[in-house]
């Protein structure tokens, strides 16, 4: 195959780098790329676009490889990969920051936390800002602040035919609407974004554990789902059940005082071994979420909109298919993500990112060390998928699953056709295509 046309840095296979430069997060997914090129610029993505497009070579585009189930990556594909593009220009005239697609979160909290403002992201700081944003966006301060589309002023893409757009509610405002809640890998190579700022100084850090102690996690369950019913939009927080026991973790915009009150029904929940209700400095609370997280993993996951209480039978079901769980701790788990407070302020027809009204998100997710212990795990989270599946509506398209059933009405419900004429008006030739992508 010649690769004469692509510029920007080109991995093939054969060369040392490549092996490292195939690997997504997620060590489970293991594919093999043709051709893997680290762009520098806009030039460069859109000579790979039209490199693939001459040589018939499918393409995938990657910037964090967190997606789930590898959609950034594919056998004999080629990746446009946006890693070298991560400058950061924060405008503190104006509270606006310009991001490059390349940008991971960890870094964008530093280097705007050194400014003084705060950022609507996720926890782990290894995520990579398109992904994130592209697909809705959630995190410890979504309650406060919104879903991370919600921030996003403005974005700059490169189309099917090499052009770079600029996209906002002026230009190109039916793809500006897609790309906040759909636009991973269906519309364009996203290769800049501008978001507004809020700043911060301090804010309180909440850890609750309950380990070993089981009766914990059908009362973790039955206490959260009432809790963020008017709870508080300064709180946000992520928590689950696992095989002995439960957690959450939380960051509140007040005082810690403020915080206790809050979080009165959580407190009340016998068997807590940790409680950590703490005032720091905003990084500090995102590095001690962040610090959580492992440099990479072997997994499955995937997670639902909730939009109704859970009955207490149903409630025992989740206690029951947790009980069946491969792993003894929180590798298996079933996981929730509040949503409400300020995602609700943006009407449904605003952005893509459909499911607004939801009151969270209820995930399952299982990681393994061992290759051999791998179709367990799967099977777990299948088994417990279909439980979750017929009493949920809507998937969360940053979780996604490969077997969900009708994937484009679960991750898009009734944005559904608006989606695909955009898809068409931008993409009549499918160049951006995925195992999942919008048709
Ligand atoms: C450990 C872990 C923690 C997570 N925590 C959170 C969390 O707190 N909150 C949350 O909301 N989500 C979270 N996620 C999910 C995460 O948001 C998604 O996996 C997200 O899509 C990752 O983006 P990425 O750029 O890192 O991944 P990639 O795999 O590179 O890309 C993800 C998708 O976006 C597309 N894409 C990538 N770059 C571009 C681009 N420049 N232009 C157009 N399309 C592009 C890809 O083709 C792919 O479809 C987490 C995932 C993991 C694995």
């Amino acid at each position: 195959m010649s690769y004469t046309g692509l510029t920007g840095k080109v991995v093939v296979p054969g060369q040392p780098e490549y092996e490292q430069a195939r690997q997504e997060y997620n060590i489970a997914i293991n594919k093999y790329p043709c051709a893997i090129v680290y762009c520098f610029n806009s030039c460069d993505i859109a000579n790979a676009i039209l490199w693939s497009r001459k040589q018939g070579v499918k393409l995938r585009i990657r910037s964090g490889r967190h997606n789930y189930e590898g959609y950034s990556t594919g056998n004999r594909k080629l990746v446009i990969d946006t890693t070298l593009m991560n400058d950061i220009k924060v405008n503190t005239d104006d509270d606006t920051v310009e991001i490059q697609a390349g940008v991971r979160l960890g870094y964008l909290y530093e280097r705007l936390y050194q400014c003084g403002y705060t950022f609507p992201g996720g926890t782990c700081p290894s995520v990579g800002i398109s992904g994130l944003v592209l697909g809705g966006g959630i995190g410890l301060s979504t309650r406060y602040l919104g879903l991370t589309a919600d921030s996003l002023l403005e974005a700059e893409m490169v189309d099917a035919e090499g052009n770079q757009l600029t996209v906002n509610d002026c230009c190109n405002p039916g793809l500006f609407w897609a790309l906040r809640g759909a636009g991973g890998g269906n519309f364009g190579v996203v290769t800049r974004y501008k978001f507004r700022l809020k700043n911060v100084d301090k804010i309180t850090l909440i850890q609750l554990r309950w380990d070993n102690d089981k009766s914990a996690r059908l009362e973790f369950l039955r206490v959260w789902q009432k809790w963020l019913l008017n709870l508080d939009r300064r709180i946000s927080a992520f928590g689950g059940i696992y095989k002995l026991g439960a957690w959450m973790n939380s960051f509140f915009y007040g005082c810690p005082e403020e915080a206790r009150q809050i979080l009165g029904p959580l407190l009340e929940i016998p068997g807590i071994t940790l409680e950590n209700i703490e005032y720091v400095d905003f990084i500090d609370a995102v590095k001690t979420i962040g610090e959580i997280y492992p440099e990479r993993e072997a997994f499955k996951a995937t997670g639902r909109f909730v939009h109704r209480h859970f009955s207490q039978s149903e409630l025992v079901k989740f206690i029951d298919i947790i009980d069946k769980a491969p792993a003894n701790n929180a590798n298996s788990s079933i996981r929730v993500y509040s949503l409400g407070g300020a995602v609700r302020n943006v009407e449904v027809n605003e952005t893509a990112f459909f499911d607004r009204q939801a009151n969270y998100i209820i995930a399952i997710t299982s990681s393994w060390e061992r290759k051999k212990e791998a179709s367990l795990h799967k099977k777990w989270v299948a088994a417990g998928f279909d439980y979750i599946y017929t009493v949920t509506l809507g998937s969360y398209i940053n979780f996604p699953y490969n077997n969900l059933p009708n994937y484009e009405q679960a991750y898009y419900g009734a944005h559904v056709r608006r989606l695909q004429r955009i898809k068409k008006e931008y993409d009549p030739y499918n160049v951006f295509s995925f195992p999942q992508s919008i048709l």
